[in-house]
């Protein structure tokens, strides 16, 4: 890899919506350089492709990845909210029958080994570091802990993820609309479970369980940031949601938490002040991160790489409207998607005084506040 090369595209972020970007554009004939800071993929949260997600991963003929043993089907949803009843969805009876629960290392293993079957420049284990404006263009400098180099692209792709890195850098603000963190931890069962998601809220937040084969269970609990105890009472703090939660009891069957595998991540909703600009755009978590309950995040990031990256492709082809209307398409499938995150939310009323509820109706009324008040500007 010489220094000083020029591209048509830098992608940075290698994760699904980056390497979707590099898929696309490989389809599409655009030069691109693809700089991704892990070696190789790491351990992420969020396994859930829902059924109706699978008509895009046909189009993006990604449906064939899902036969890997890796990855396990799933057949429906059981969830305690806003009652005491057990509700089950059973996705047999709808369109697209099942869902995917994926293997993430093993997910984003296999799309990198197809970005690296294309004609882009996949530079692994680089870090971008810095970036500034050269002409029209962008010239970005990378690091490998080792060798530093100096790209230059006309157009760039930010594909970071939640901390939209060079949108920052850029000067794009995000809106952070929520201040949801989440607890997660994978759990060894001593009995099998049925292969679905399992859902329930308590008092102080929800619970969020998948099984990962047949004795693996991937757990999660999402709060708000205010109400999580120091780092060394999670473990009590959690068997306290746990022990508040018949339907979690129920299935994970008192097995033991292991304070080293829990891990702290931010969860909530935000989204960039714009999602593209002058020989710019943003994909995936970086232009708009969802709320897990939604199981939206994968498929957007898909999504975002696909639309943005065919935008990206017709806009190097002189068309001065397809970046606006890349933007357009997302913030619809976005304000739907708060349209439907408030309904959700708005079914659980048993402890609307408890500070984590209390939050979700604010929220609701104070973006409904703003979305009117951008109406009539
Ligand atoms: C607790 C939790 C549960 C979730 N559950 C689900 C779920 O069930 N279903 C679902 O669909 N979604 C879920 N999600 C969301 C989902 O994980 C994300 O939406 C998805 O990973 C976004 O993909 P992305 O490519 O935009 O970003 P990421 O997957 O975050 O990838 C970004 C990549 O950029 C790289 N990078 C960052 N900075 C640099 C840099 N400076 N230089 C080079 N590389 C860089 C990183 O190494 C990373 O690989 C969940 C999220 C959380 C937090």
């Amino acid at each position: 890899m010489k220094d000083n090369q020029h591209y048509s595209v830098i992608i940075v972020g290698g994760g699904p919506a980056g390497l979707a970007t590099a898929l696309t554009l490989a389809a599409r004939g655009i030069p691109y350089a693809l700089v991704e800071a892990q070696a190789t993929p790491v351990q992420k949260p969020g396994e859930a492709i829902p059924p109706n997600a699978r008509p895009l991963l046909r189009q993006l003929g990604l449906e064939k990845l899902m036969l890997a043993k890796e990855h396990h089907q799933y057949y429906g949803n059981k969830s305690c909210w806003g009652s005491e009843m057990l509700v089950q969805e059973e996705f047999m009876k709808m369109l697209h029958q099942h869902g995917y629960l994926l293997d993430r290392k093993h997910f984003e293993a296999q799309l990198r080994a197809l970005a690296k079957r294309g004609e882009g420049t996949f530079y692994e284990a680089y870090r971008c570091r810095r970036l500034s404006r050269k002409g029209d263009g962008f010239v970005v400098t990378i690091n490998n802990g080792e060798t530093t180099q100096t790209l230059s692209a006309d157009y760039l792709v930010d594909a970071t993820g939640r901390k939209a890195s060079l949108c920052r850098h850029l000067g794009i603000a995000t809106n952070e609309l929520d201040q949801q963190f989440a607890l997660t931890l994978q759990m060894q069962l001593s009995t099998p479970v049925a292969q679905q998601i399992y859902i329930e809220a308590t008092k102080k937040g929800w619970w969020y369980a998948a099984p990962m084969g047949k004795q693996s269970l991937s757990l999660m609990f999402f709060t708000l940031k205010e109400l999580l105890p120091p780092k060394l009472s999670q473990v009590d703090f959690l068997k306290t949601q746990l022990n508040a939660s018949p339907l979690m009891t129920e299935l994970t069957k008192a097995a033991a938490f292991d304070q080293a595998a829990i891990k702290l991540m931010p969860a909530g909703t935000s989204r960039l002040d714009q999602p593209y600009g002058h020989r710019w755009l943003a994909v995936g978590d970086a232009a708009y991160a969802y709320d897990p309950i939604s199981s939206y995040g994968i498929t957007s990031g898909l999504a975002s790489g696909y639309y943005g990256a065919h935008a990206l492709a017709a806009t190097i082809h002189g068309d001065q409207e397809a970046l606006s209307v890349y933007h357009y398409l997302m913030e619809n499938a976005f304000q739907a998607y708060l349209q439907k995150l408030h309904v959700h939310y708005g079914q659980e009323k048993r402890w609307t005084a408890e500070p984590y509820w209390q939050n979700r109706l604010d929220r609701k009324n104070r973006e409904s506040r703003v979305a009117q008040e951008e109406q009539t500007k």
